[in-house]
């Protein structure tokens, strides 16, 4: 090849790397910076004259060195490609964003990824970061995400169970305690929760677990009134709204639901798993001055039946 030639490729390759949209940044095995284009300058505002055989983590202390060499180090041994996600890590380079008004973010979010240049010895003396601005594709799931959070807050009902969620069922048990103090009529309250749950996890696993889950819920469904509001009130915790209803009353429902635990099994993978719950039942009180009060009550009678053996029914005493 003429000089001239050589002279007239390196241009052309000068141009490719300075027009491409990605970041291009050739390291040698001590990490000093052999080619850094237009890219990498535009963004970095460090000119290649100013990294070009200097450590790259003498510039970019947001590095993890430590991280960064142990991702780098089968790319020179082993010439596998490494690669680097903004799932995982939002960036490599602490670039601003360049859509800084419509953005919400501060930074560029990047994927990375690192292969090995072989010398003409086939030696892998080099690797070659390519950098990929993905801050568009980042911002637009993480918007997403977003949403989906805020419509599952909103949302009434509990995904596993069909029962409603805590939040949902905490709102109607506030209205619940005001209608029935303001009206007089009665109203209880039953709290239950799954025996040794831990166990049935430990034994059958978390979807054994979760299929104990989602036949008690059943159980509650079939076992309560149109008018009660059930809702799923923690992992394993369920909590019964009964209105116009007495301790006594709650009695028989909660009965129902205890008997019908102990003796429906659960159908999981080849097992079967039996479990059994405890439940706890206050009835509104006047002299209850806030519904926290009835909702402790309804836990104490709880803790008792716990306490008292499991796989049985208190009453808070009035
Ligand atoms: P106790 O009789 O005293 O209630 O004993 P326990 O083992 O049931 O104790 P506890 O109520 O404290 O344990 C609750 C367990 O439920 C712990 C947690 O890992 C599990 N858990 C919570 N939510 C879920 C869920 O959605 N699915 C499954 N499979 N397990 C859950
Ligand atoms: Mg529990
Ligand atoms: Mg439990």
């Amino acid at each position: 090849m003429s000089s001239d030639e050589t002279f007239n490729e390196l241009h052309w390759q000068h141009d490719l790397l300075g027009s491409i949209e990605v970041g291009l940044a050739v390291l040698d095995k001590q990490f000093n910076v052999l080619v850094w284009n237009q890219f990498m300058e535009n963004h970095s505002g460090i000119l290649p004259s100013q990294i070009r055989g200097k450590c790259l983590f003498d510039f970019f202390k947001e590095i993890d060195r430590d991280w960064f060499q142990r991702k780098a180090e089968p790319v020179f041994n082993l010439r596998s490609s490494a690669f680097m996600i903004w799932e995982q890590r939002p960036y490599l380079f602490k670039f601003e964003s360049n859509r800084p008004i419509t953005s919400a973010s501060e930074h560029m979010f990047q994927n990375v990824t690192v292969f090995p240049l072989t010398s003409l010895n086939d030696q892998v003396e080099q690797i070659c970061l390519v950098v990929y601005d993905v801050t568009d594709e980042a911002l637009g799931k993480l918007q997403i995400q977003r949403l989906n959070e805020t419509l599952e807050n909103m949302s009434r009902v509990d995904g596993l169970t069909g029962l409603y969620n805590r939040r949902f069922w905490e709102e109607q048990f506030n209205l619940e305690y005001k209608r029935s103090k303001r009206a007089g009529h009665p109203a209880s309250l039953i709290m239950l929760d799954i025996d040794h749950f831990k166990r049935v996890n430990d034994t059958y696993g978390h979807p054994g677990g979760d299929d104990v889950i989602k036949m008690l819920a059943r159980i509650i469904k079939k076992s309560v009134r149109e008018t009660d509001v059930c809702g799923r009130y923690g992992g394993e915790e369920f909590a019964i709204l009964l209105p116009d209803t007495t301790a006594k009353q709650a009695r028989i429902v909660a009965e129902r639901i205890r008997k019908l635990a102990e003796h429906v099994p659960v159908e999981h993978e080849e097992h079967t798993i039996v479990f059994t719950v405890s439940l706890g039942i206050a009835e509104l009180q006047d002299s209850y001055q806030q519904p926290l009060v009835w909702l402790e009550k309804a836990d104490q009678a709880l803790y008792e039946a716990k306490e008292s053996g499991r796989n049985r029914v208190c009453i808070s005493p009035s």
